[in-house]
This record gives structure tokens, C-alpha cells and sequence, in this order.
């Protein structure tokens, strides 16, 4: 099924891929304040239709040509990642209003890599720089649109069953109120109850950094036997041919006295349960998991119960996977990917809270204003990837050189800023020339090629040179304009009369 047939405009038999989508449109801005998201799909003539979402602020654009030069270029490529567009470039994709909106726009097309079936378009405010925006962020959350799909596949195939239809959203409606874990496992037993008798519901996991063993997730019952995070190799059990086929297994103790082992050989000695059965939570070869039902006593069961619980156990791993992706969205949120410091919105939500805690303690307070020296000419001699390589390891250097109580992000392309709590001026006066030492001495290598840096660093004092973030900062960025001024690769104090670059 393709994106196009999914009625986005009727809420009542989508809400959970509505509300999926949303929420990540949020997520985004939540990390980009004032950005535009657009939600567009394919419709038959080729084109790509706005979808009427909550979130879009404005309509700029109706429908994109399938002809603007970006969308071509992804088209012919098959080429499934994110990418900056400039507006110039396309012009036909901004031909209503392109004066006002910024230079940088992010295209995100949405699909598998065999083909496109929509796009997100992010239209960034002026003001951004591009350094801000990361590509990998709109990369996920155009992934995270994508495994939506799987969900309304799934309601697409048991469609001409309006009791499987009926069960499909109940269930999709279950897993939207949880949030965690623990409690998708919670509801789906609850839920799962009305259709198949069992006491034990146990969620199996294949961790995606240790493939090769599958790990107990969560238990809903009795404990005995299993723990939470147990792990077990992938073969030689039931649980182990699940994941690696992809199809459900049924244990009856009656017919099978001596089966393989659920979850590991010789599971069996003292075994309570009579009847088990194991669900994929998703139908491929080494999937994610498995949903395992575990019943005290043997209970028939219909095909039709089968079929219902297939179902279920795939929303609930397509659940779990939007989960996992949300869980590393809101990581973006906070860190910025390229050099891995808190990034400008989780760094100045910091400085407020430590700001606070020295007006009540009457604690010290530091901050660093650290920017590159000619990083300009860095990029223009080596290339933009080479630039980030050595912004990454700058701010190795930092990191490695400050106390671990210090708080450093980074606050713009090449700007870093070191918040140092309960330090004395002079300590911190010592880390920063340690900080312009380390970068001056330090061999960037990249391609045989070696790269000098420098780093000028301006130092301001709570509550000396300022008593609110805002000042702070801006007493820092002239101390360090100072350095600048002075030949650069120095450490400069704050003092009275010194003025920011922008008001130099
Ligand atoms: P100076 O600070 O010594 O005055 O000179 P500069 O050349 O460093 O000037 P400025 O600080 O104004 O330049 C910032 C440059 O940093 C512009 C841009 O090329 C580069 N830059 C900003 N963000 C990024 C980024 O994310 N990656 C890369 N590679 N370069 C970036
Ligand atoms: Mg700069
Ligand atoms: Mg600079």
C-alpha cells in the first residue's frame, strides 16, 4: 500500500497513524523553534500533494512538481536521506512567496529506497545557520514516518475483516496511551486476554547492539523461572526459531513432551506452563523479537484467534520501534550530533538552572566563549567535511581538558561555550589556556594532510560581569572579540568597556 492511500484527512479510522505523525512533527519542533514542516504525498499524476496536518503552520504551496531539480535528483538516485535545498536552486518548489523564507530548507523524502511516497519539507527561518541543522534528526523522523506505514499496512490487509479492523484499532489505540515499555507489554496483555487464555505474557528482545542473543525484555505474571534482562544465544529453542524465521510456534505439553526448550535447551524440567505459544513481532527472517503466551493448562485455540494475535504482536513491534526512534529523537533534542556537547537550547537551559543555583548558594560562576581562529579558511581550503572533523576533535580537546562538573556545548558553527560552576575566575583563567595550548599543539590529521588550529577564548564572571545568562554571554563574546583583536589564540578576562563583534 502506498502512503497515498492512506486517508490522512479522516481521523476516525487513522487516528493512531495521524497522532504517530504528529507527534513527530512536534519532536522536530521541539528541536528546531520556528521552523515550517510541510507533509507532502504522492498523488497519481505525480505530483506531491500538502497533507492538511495540525502542525503546518502555514501554507506556502499547494502541490511540488515532481520536476524541482532536488526531488529529481532523490527520485533518479533512489536516494532515501535528507538534504539542504537551497531556494535559488528550486525555484518552482517556492514560486508562490520564496522573498521571505530563508536560505536553507530541508528535504526529507519518505519511503523505502524502492520508492518515494512523500516528502517532508522543513523551511528554516533566516536566522538559522546552517551548521545548526542536522540532517540525521529529519533523517529519522522521516524513517519514523515511514514504519508508521507498516501500521496502516497492516490495517490495509484486514480490511475486508471489519472485526479484524475493529481489533486492529482498538489495539493501535492501546499502544498510543502507553509510555514506556513496561507498559505496551501491560496493555497488549490485557487486551490480548479477550481473545486467547494464558497467565504469562513475556516480551523477547534481540538488543540491536548484540544480535547474537535475544534478552527477556519484560514478564507479565508470575516471574518464576525468567528475570528481566536475562539473555539467552540465538538457537537451539523455540524463542530462537521464531526470531529467525519469522513464524509463530505452538507448545502443547500433551502432544510434545520433549521439545527443543522455550527460551534455552532444557528449559523443561519443572516447566509449569502446558501450553506456549510465540509470536514474531514482525514476519521477517531475524526480526526484533517475540510476544510469548504461556498457559497453565491447554486451551483450544482457532485459527482465527492465530491470525488475530499475529496481528497484534506486529503493532506491538511496529510500536516498539517508533519507540526506540522517539527515544533517540529526543536524544537529538538535547545533544548535538556532530560533536556530541549539549547543543544551544539544552546548554542554555542549563546555564539558567545553574544561574539560579548561584544567586541562591551564592556559588561562583564561569563561562567560557570560545570560537576558532580563520575557521573560515579551513573550510575553504580543506572542504566543509574536513571542517567538521576538526570541530569534532576541538571539542574532544575541550571536553578532555575541563573538569567533569563543567558544562560545554556548543552555541554555534564554530562557537563552543564552557559553563564552570563552583570555581574560582582564576582556576578557570588556567583551564582555558590550557584549552588554547592543547588546540594549538594538537595534530589534526585528516587525508595526510596536517591542519593547524587556534582558538581565542573569552572569560566572564558571575555576578561580576553580569548577573543574567544574556549579559554573561555577551561579556564573554567581547572578551573573546578581544582576543581576537589582539592577534588571537588567547584567553581574555572580561573588563568594562569591551564590546561584542556585533557592536564593534
Ligand atoms: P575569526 O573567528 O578568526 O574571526 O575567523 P573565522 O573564519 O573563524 O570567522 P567566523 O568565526 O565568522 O567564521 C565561522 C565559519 O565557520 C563560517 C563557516 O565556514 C564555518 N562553520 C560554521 N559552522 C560550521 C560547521 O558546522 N561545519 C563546518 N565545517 N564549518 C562551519
Ligand atoms: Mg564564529
Ligand atoms: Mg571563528
Amino acid at each position: 500500500m502506498a502512503l497515498t492511500d492512506i486517508d490522512l484527512a479522516n481521523m476516525d479510522t487513522q487516528p493512531f497513524f495521524k497522532s504517530q505523525i504528529r507527534h513527530l512533527l512536534n519532536i522536530l519542533y521541539t528541536i528546531y523553534p520556528g521552523v515550517n514542516v510541510y507533509f507532502y504525498t504522492k498523488n497519481t499524476a505525480l505530483e506531491f500533494d500538502l497533507q492538511e496536518m495540525p502542525t503546518n503552520k502555514a501554507h506556502l504551496f499547494d502541490t511540488i512538481p515532481a520536476d524541482v531539480p532536488a526531488i529529481m535528483e532523490m527520485t533518479s538516485a533512489k536516494e532515501i536521506k535528507s538534504k539542504f535545498i537551497k531556494n535559488q536552486e528550486n525555484a518552482a518548489m517556492f514560486s508562490t512567496e520564496p522573498a521571505d523564507w530563508a536560505e536553507y530548507s530541508v528535504l526529507s523524502p519518505l519511503g523505502e529506497s524502492d520508492g518515494i511516497e512523500g516528502f517532508l519539507l522543513a523551511i528554516f527561518p533566516k536566522e538559522v545557520d546552517r551548521g545548526m541543522i542536522n540532517l540525521e534528526v529529519f533523517d529519522e523522523v522521516a524513517a519514523s514516518i515511514a514504519v508508521n506505514s507498516v501500521t496502516s499496512n497492516l490495517v490495509e490487509s484486514y480490511k475486508d475483516r471489519s472485526d479484524h479492523l475493529s481489533v486492529m484499532l482498538e489495539v493501535n489505540t492501546h499502544l498510543n496511551v502507553a509510555a514506556t515499555k513496561t507498559d505496551f507489554l501491560f496493555e497488549i496483555t490485557r487486551f490480548g486476554k479477550y481473545f486467547i487464555q494464558f497467565d504469562r505474557a513475556v516480551l523477547v528482545l534481540r538488543p540491536e547492539n548484540t544480535p547474537e542473543y535475544f534478552m527477556i525484555d519484560s514478564i507479565e505474571g508470575d516471574e518464576t523461572g525468567l528475570q528481566q534482562g536475562m539473555s539467552y544465544p540465538v538457537y537451539n529453542s523455540l524463542v530462537s526459531k521464531t526470531i529467525l524465521t519469522g513464524h509463530h510456534f505452538i507448545y502443547n505439553k500433551s502432544s510434545k513432551p520433549d521439545p527443543d526448550g522455550i527460551y534455552r535447551t532444557g528449559d523443561f524440567q519443572e516447566y509449569p506452563y502446558s501450553q506456549v505459544i510465540g509470536f514474531p513481532l514482525a514476519k521477517i527472517k531475524n526480526g526484533p523479537g517475540v510476544l510469548v503466551l504461556e498457559s497453565l493448562s491447554e486451551n483450544p485455540i482457532q485459527q482465527s484467534e492465530l491470525a488475530i494475535f499475529e496481528m497484534i504482536s506486529q503493532s506491538l513491534g511496529a510500536a516498539l520501534t517508533r519507540f526506540s526512534l522517539y527515544e533517540r529523537l529526543n536524544n537529538y533534542a538535547t545533544i548535538d550530533t556532530l560533536t556530541h556537547l549539549y547543543n544551544i537550547r539544552a546548554l542554555k537551559q542549563r546555564f539558567e538552572e545553574e544561574l539560579a543555583r548561584a544567586g541562591r548558594y551564592q556559588n561562583s560562576l564561569v563561562v567560557l566563549f570560545l570560537d576558532l581562529d580563520k575557521f573560515k579558511l579551513v573550510n575553504d581550503t580543506y572542504g566543509h567535511l574536513v571542517g567538521d572533523f576538526v570541530l569534532k576533535e576541538i571539542s574532544q580537546i575541550i571536553r578532555e581538558t575541563i573538569r567533569t562538573s563543567d558544562i560545554p556545548g556548543r552555541y554555534g558553527g564554530e562557537e563552543f561555550v564552557v559553563i564552570m560552576v563552583n570555581a574560582d575566575a582564576e582556576a578557570c583563567m588556567a583551564s582555558a589556556k590550557r584549552i588554547c595550548t592543547a588546540v594549538r599543539e594538537h595534530q589534526f590529521e585528516m587525508n595526510e594532510t596536517n591542519i593547524e588550529n587556534r582558538i581565542s577564548i573569552g572569560l566572564s564572571e558571575f555576578p561580576r560581569d553580569g548577573e543574567s545568562m544574556q549579559d554573561l554571554i555577551q561579556s564573554a563574546d567581547a572578551a573573546m572579540y578581544t582576543a581576537k583583536r589582539r592577534g588571537g589564540d588567547q584567553v581574555v578576562k572580561y573588563e568594562k568597556g569591551m564590546v561584542p563583534k556585533s557592536r564593534a
